[in-house]
């Protein structure tokens, strides 16, 4: 009898759909492995793309694989083709340039997109920037060596991260958000402040409750940011912090289910036998909180590649993870752990601010659902972080007002 040789599809190669081919290939050495992407390199790093922004490190050290990786192990790394159609019927994917790949076993790591700014005269003005990709970062650091002012619009990471990298090109940085505090979903206004402070530290302009209405072009580029509460913000480059689409609309027209994400269940499959979703765009049955979300963090990525790769293979792994964040804040650090969700009222939550290291505060709130811990998020020293991490995982039961403020100050 013939044994068929198994064909896997990977649409995406970030974290997500790279770790899958990789842990695939270790699983079954004969299979055949395609990687697609819409995008020119082998796996890179997003978390490294603020830093190579900000000038502290060089393209190279953002690469993470080259294309001799994926030869060596066999994975057919075919880059600048974005898939436009899967059939799953047949156990097709469609690609722009005509072509199709058979699978037996499929994988959407497909991430997001940066959604644009829409407002009047930003459609043909330049220099109005997003960042999520290298192509970006490239973009945005030709044209901060042109500039001397810079306008970070959002209020949350990606924005952060933008008015970080102006301010440490000592570029005139203004940074605007539509809501009351920055992170607004998981801060309170005492943590918005903490983290205000830092940014003004660094030279920067922060401004709450105030919206882009226009930009005002001055032959073809931004001339000023008029706003919404009437402001006028000089910008010689304007960068775009207003989260990402999710990239499900490539199974619109299949039975796949999608929500917010693609619905997998803690094996990362979806209600198509055959078909997987890992990464950004799955949105996955967290154990840990007994509900599906989506999550947008590299170490979630990882690990959703790695159990994708493995049950795609025939195995029958649940995911159980405490997904975190962390990333530099100018010159502290940040964490979040679990659901951090202020906007949940399922969630009760106490927060502690306190003098920290170099001139700065150490900020942290804890999230409880029924006095179980189930996200923290810490702004400053790291110190205790990893005990807290553990809580979360353990869904240990903190009864008592007492037990739960001594984990404010658990080092
Ligand atoms: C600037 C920045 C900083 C970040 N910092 C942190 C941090 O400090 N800590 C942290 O935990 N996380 C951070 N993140 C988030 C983290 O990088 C992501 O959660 C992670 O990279 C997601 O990996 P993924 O494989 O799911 O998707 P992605 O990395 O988005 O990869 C998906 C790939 O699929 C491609 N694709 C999509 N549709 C198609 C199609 N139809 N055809 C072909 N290809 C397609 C996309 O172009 C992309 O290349 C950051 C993200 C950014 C952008």
């Amino acid at each position: 009898m013939s044994t068929h040789e198994k064909k896997y599809v990977i649409i995406g190669n970030g974290v997500a759909g790279t770790t899958a081919a990789e842990t695939l290939r270790k699983n079954d050495p004969n299979c055949s492995i395609v990687l697609l992407t819409n995008e020119p390199y082998p796996l890179y790093n997003r978390v490294s793309l603020p830093r190579f922004l900000q000038g502290v490190i060089v393209e190279q050290k953002v690469m993470i694989k080259d294309f001799a990786w994926h030869e060596q192990r066999n994975i057919q790394l075919i880059t600048e083709t974005l898939v436009t159609q899967i059939q799953t019927e047949e156990r097709l994917v469609e690609t722009s340039d005509g072509r199709t790949f058979p699978y037996d076993a499929l994988l959407i790591a497909s991430g997001g997109w940066a959604n644009s700014l829409q407002v009047p005269g930003a459609k043909d003005t330049k220099h109005i920037y997003n960042f999520v990709t290298l192509d970006d970062t490239k973009t945005l650091i030709e044209r901060m060596r042109e500039s001397r002012t810079a306008l970070a619009y959002g209020g949350s990471f990606i924005a952060y991260e933008l008015c970080d990298g102006f301010a440490m090109r000592k570029l005139e940085t203004t940074w605007l958000m539509r809501g009351p505090y920055w992170l607004r979903n998981s801060l309170d206004a005492d943590g918005g402040e903490v983290v205000d402070n830092i940014a003004k530290k660094f030279g920067v302009e922060v401004i709450h409750g105030d919206e882009i209405e226009e930009i005002v072009p001055s032959n073809g580029v931004p001339g000023y940011v008029k706003t919404t509460k009437g402001r006028q913000i000089q910008a010689d480059m304007i960068g775009i912090g207003l989260g990402i689409t999710l990239n499900t609309h490539l199974v619109k027209e299949t039975p796949i289910e999608v929500h917010h994400g693609i619905v997998v269940n803690e094996y990362l499959e979806t209600n198509v036998p055959g078909v997987f979703a890992a990464g950004d765009v799955a949105e996955f049955f967290d154990t840990t909180l007994n509900r599906h979300h989506t999550m947008g963090t590299w170490d979630n990525a990882t690990s959703h590649g790695r159990i994708a790769g493995t049950n795609m293979a025939g195995g029958h792994t649940p995911y159980v993870d405490v997904p975190t964040y962390t990333s530099p804040l100018f010159d502290v650090n940040i964490a979040v752990v679990g659901s951090a969700e202020s906007s949940n009222p399922e969630l009760d939550t106490i927060a502690l601010r306190e003098p920290g290291e170099k001139g700065n505060e150490n900020y942290r709130r804890l999230f409880f659902r029924e006095n179980k811990l189930v996200g923290v998020l810490m702004i400053g020293s790291p110190k205790g972080r990893k005990k807290l991490v553990e809580l979360v995982k353990n869904q240990d039961v903190f009864a008592t007002a007492a037990e739960r403020e001594a984990l404010l100050t658990l080092k």
